[in-house]
């Protein structure tokens, strides 16, 4: 068979996780948390199932959730997607994406995506036959920024569609209003479409608020807002999400959403929507996971690494130069096989690779993990 996907291997995240297994290392690589979910959760689940919601759901998912996610939306961030036909259940974020993206995207067309970048966008847009333009984030002072003169200078007649990601895997930064307005500048007065995938939207530390594409109603009229209950809720293994786009974007991911997945597990869609009655777990997420990373920050401190600024997400990159010159796949197998830390290098989230000496490690974890994982670390 020719490959449709021939630069394709298996990902950096099942092969550093494949890899602490092996090695009985603790696994800071692959973004997920080692603890369990709100048991209230659990409980909804079984009681859905008992109760006999286990056939299929609407294909736009269950009205329920679709109405919880409208609200959660308009409480949050003041716009009003209808939940009939601007609100789309997925499977994950993933799918979500891949959908949107196939709904848009022709051979030909071109994509501008931002590096370092999440691993499914790249051949999510090659499977549509589209091409990704990719523009790298800068890394300065304060943490990595996008260069929007860069992004405007990247903008062709083929531009279908500018992928953004705030809270951003993996660099833990996060866009600012001044982002949102250089990004209107730029797709004003054309027909470029957004995606902005947002799943890590309750993980913005320091006081931040998420800079929702849906607090712009310029920006929000074009675009796809992507988002994940498995990062909201610790439960990334539920594979759950939603997309949030105006009437005929929806309309037309729906078109493509029915012919792939067509529609999303029953219970669990029943679970959330009446766990989202309570707004304090997601609430809450911020003072939670800023604890984890002043912990794992502080713990760090006295080590050679170079702390990268993390203003959002559960990842914390650091720049290990004072350490080891290996390139950064090399370190962070070396790291996980002889000093029992797993991590994922960020060279895996550029098409063409860039060793900046650079991982990232995912703080997602119970106390007692980064507590073991800072003692391997500090022995550097
Ligand atoms: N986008 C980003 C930026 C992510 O980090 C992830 C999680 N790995 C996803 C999308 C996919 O989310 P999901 O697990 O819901 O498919
Ligand atoms: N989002 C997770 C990460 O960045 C991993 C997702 C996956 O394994 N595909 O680590």
């Amino acid at each position: 068979i020719q490959s449709k996907l021939p630069q394709v291997g298996t990902t950096i995240f099942t092969l550093m996780s494949a890899l602490a297994a092996e090695k009985k290392a603790v696994n800071l690589g692959q973004g997920f948390p080692d603890f369990e979910c709100d048991p209230a959760l659990i409980a909804a689940v079984n009681n859905a199932m008992q109760s006999g919601l286990n056939q299929y759901p609407l294909m736009t998912g269950a009205p329920a959730l679709r109405d919880a996610i409208s609200r959660k939306i308009a409480t949050l961030y003041g716009h009003h997607y209808h939940p009939q036909n601007e609100i789309t259940v997925t499977a994950g974020a993933t799918q979500a994406l891949l959908t949107a993206i196939h709904c848009c995207i022709r051979p030909g067309d071109e994509v501008i995506v931002i590096e370092p970048a999440f691993d499914s966008y790249l051949p999510a847009i090659a499977l549509a036959g589209g091409t990704a333009v990719c523009v790298q984030m800068e890394l300065g002072d304060n943490g990595y920024i996008v260069p929007w003169f860069k992004v405007a200078a990247a903008v062709t007649g083929k531009t279908r569609l500018i992928m953004i990601n705030s809270p951003h895997n993996p660099t833990g930064s996060v866009l600012l209003p001044a982002d949102m307005q250089a990004l209107a500048d730029i797709v004003r007065g054309s027909d470029i479409l957004l995606l902005s995938d947002e799943v890590y939207e309750h993980m913005v530390y320091d006081g931040i608020p998420h800079e929702s594409v849906s607090r712009h109603p310029e920006l929000a009229a074009r675009t796809f807002v992507v988002s994940s209950f498995g990062k909201t809720y610790h439960v990334t293994g539920w594979k759950i999400g939603y997309v949030a786009a105006p009437a005929a974007l929806t309309a037309e991911f729906r078109k493509v959403h029915q012919y792939n997945v067509f529609s999303v597990n029953t219970p669990m869609q029943h679970a959330i929507a009446q766990y989202m009655a309570d707004p304090t777990p997601y609430l809450n997420l911020p003072k939670f996971y800023q604890r984890k990373r002043d912990l794992f920050r502080d713990g760090l401190k006295n080590t050679r690494f170079r702390l990268l600024p993390a203003d959002g997400t559960y990842f914390q990159c650091v720049d290990y130069r004072a350490i080891s010159d290996l390139p950064e796949n090399d370190f962070a197998q070396w790291l996980t096989a002889e000093i029992g830390v797993a991590a994922i290098p960020v060279s895996a989230f550029y098409e063409n690779g860039k060793d900046a000496g650079i991982i990232r490690f995912c703080f997602a974890k119970k106390d007692e993990t980064l507590h073991t994982a800072l003692e391997r670390l500090n022995k550097l």
